[in-house]
């Protein structure tokens, strides 16, 4: 080990390395308290041609390296798998290297969040269009796309954050640094264009939850942001799921360019209202479910023709609106009007002291999520007896559903699919049985919604594996997959252990 680090000291200079105990359990988690992986080193690097001499170090000697943005994964992505390996931690690469604005294009280096991102292009009055995932403060461009992130904002008209990919650097497992789409012509002065020169190889290191490659530099789409927008809270009638559905149906159906469309389980609203999460809701008697929409236009006439539309779509389905000012209950005026797109999802870690979501965020068809959400509840009544094991120990039991549900581009809606449990040293002292319940419940509700057919986009330690071990890929696409692993990355070096990649 020590051999190791004397040949990384020659790469980054001392203060960009350690091995020291703090630091590296420091780097042992993401959000989850469930996976922990200590690693042996954690480095920082300054630019490509670093990491480049890393990975070639870390080939010679068999040592994983697993590549971290913001580590807000929730379920251990940007951790070790076990213990040991280098984390490298893409922090330091946070500046923006370019503003195209002629052609609205920025380029970036990967480790810079879209808080710190949008905040320079609203200078310009220009957004990222979809703002990355709500943890955007501190997530990074880099861990976004490696997720396909969604849900920080625009994301019903723009997508998730890949979606506005023109082109990237990444240094890839044994050392080599490739640029795609336009860049591949090394004549080419400046990224334009995703596709062309050859298949997309970009796609390649989309939502690879950092298998393939280390994302160094991004260059995105951005947008000028309209200068006119409407915002609505409604509270929904009864069996709430299957009119947010239909809404956002008839939404697509009529092309209505919605930014956001979100709906909110009634049993969120429920609990979160009286925990203080959704102070705007605590006077609202019903705590049924809620939906909300943000749209956006270049003109007043052309807005109160969108608002139009979609009030005849929601209000005809005997929703209730709340009334124009965030004190009225109108979370969709805090969400785009005052950044609560990055501060929404945070309220929710934090429903009781030391609890924790055990979810797992995946796309379906908007049609498709009411029966999920449905089934989940069935879940939950059939699995009461472990659920009371928890509840005898803790003294409240764990919730089971979904959080928000956001339009996502085309026909999908994204769900945060789980319970919330308690984590075994809820109290200070250690409860074993509370682990084994949480992990197995956990395993068996996973397994009823990949059985629906969702598609996971952060996929981390814990579902990559999942995945490849209840034999949900088809059989020619996962060996497919691994040849191309194998052949970038013989040794399998980057993210050991991710879709069961081990040596
Ligand atoms: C409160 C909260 C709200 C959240 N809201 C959302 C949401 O709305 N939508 C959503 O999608 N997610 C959400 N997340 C999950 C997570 O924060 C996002 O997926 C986010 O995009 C992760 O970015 P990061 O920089 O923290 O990535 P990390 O956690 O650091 O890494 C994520 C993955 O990408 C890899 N990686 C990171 N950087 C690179 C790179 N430069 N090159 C190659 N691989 C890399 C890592 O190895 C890991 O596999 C939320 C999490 C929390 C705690």
């Amino acid at each position: 080990m020590t051999e190791i680090y004397q040949k990384l000291e020659k790469i980054v200079s001392k203060k960009f390395l350690s091995n020291s105990i703090y630091v590296r359990h420091a780097y042992s988690r993401n959000v989850d308290l469930v996976l922990q992986g200590v690693p042996d080193i954690v480095i920082r690097p300054k630019d490509a041609k670093e990491i480049s001499e890393i990975l070639k170090v870390a080939n010679e000697n068999n040592m994983p390296v697993i590549p971290r943005g913001g580590g807000i994964c929730e379920f251990g992505g940007s951790k070790p798998i076990g213990d040991g390996g280098i984390v490298l931690d893409m922090k330091r690469m946070n500046n923006i290297i370019n503003l195209d604005e002629d052609n609205l294009i920025v380029t970036i280096e990967a480790g810079i969040s879209w808080g710190k991102l949008n905040e320079y292009l609203c200078h310009y009055g220009l957004y990222t269009g979809c703002m990355g995932p709500g943890s955007g403060m501190s997530a990074s461009v880099g861990g976004g796309i490696s997720h396909h992130s969604v849900g920080g904002g625009g994301c019903a008209k723009y997508g998730a954050c890949t979606n506005q990919l023109v082109s990237l650097e990444v240094v890839l497992p044994t050392g080599e640094i490739i640029e795609t789409g336009s860049q591949a012509n090394k004549f080419s002065k400046y990224p334009f264009n995703r596709f062309g020169n050859g298949p997309d190889l970009a796609g390649l290191f989309c939502g690879d939850n950092g298998i393939f490659g280390v994302k160094t530099k991004v260059s995105l789409q951005i947008f000028p942001k309209p200068k006119f927008a409407d915002y609505k809270t409604f509270l929904m009638p009864r069996k709430s799921a299957e009119t947010a559905a239909q809404i956002m149906t008839e939404i697509r159906q009529k092309g209505i360019d919605v930014y956001d469309a979100m709906f909110i389980p009634d049993v969120v609203v429920a609990i979160g209202s009286e925990r203080g999460m959704f102070p705007l809701w605590e006077g609202i008697k019903r705590k049924l479910g809620m939906f909300f929409y943000t749209i956006e236009a270049n003109s007043k006439i052309e807005l109160e023709e969108r608002v139009k539309n979609l009030d005849e779509i929601i209000l005809g389905k005997k929703s209730e609106f709340l009334g124009p000012e965030i004190k009225d209950g109108n979370i969709a005026k805090w969400h785009y009007a005052e950044q609560g797109h990055w501060q929404f999802y945070h309220n929710l870690w934090g429903m009781y002291p030391s609890m924790q979501p055990l979810s797992a965020e995946c796309f379906c068809p908007i049609s498709a999520f009411p029966k999920i959400l449905q089934d989940i509840d069935q879940w939950d009544i059939e699995h009461e007896s472990d659920m009371r094991k928890i509840f005898d120990i803790t003294n409240v039991r764990p919730i089971s559903g979904s959080g928000p549900v956001p339009l996502v581009d085309g026909n999908n809606v994204e769900i945060t699919a789980g319970f919330v449990s308690f984590w075994r040293y809820y109290d200070g002292e250690i409860h074993d049985l509370i682990k084994e319940t949480n992990i197995k419940l956990w395993k068996s509700l996973l397994e009823r919604v990949i059985r629906h057919g969702v598609q996971w986009y952060m996929m981390g330690d814990y579902v990559s594996r999942f995945m490849v071990d209840i034999g949900a890929y088809s059989e020619e696409f996962y060996n497919l997959m691994t040849s191309i692993k194998k052949n970038l990355d013989p040794n399998m070096i980057l993210s050991r252990g991710k879709f069961n990649f081990w040596e």
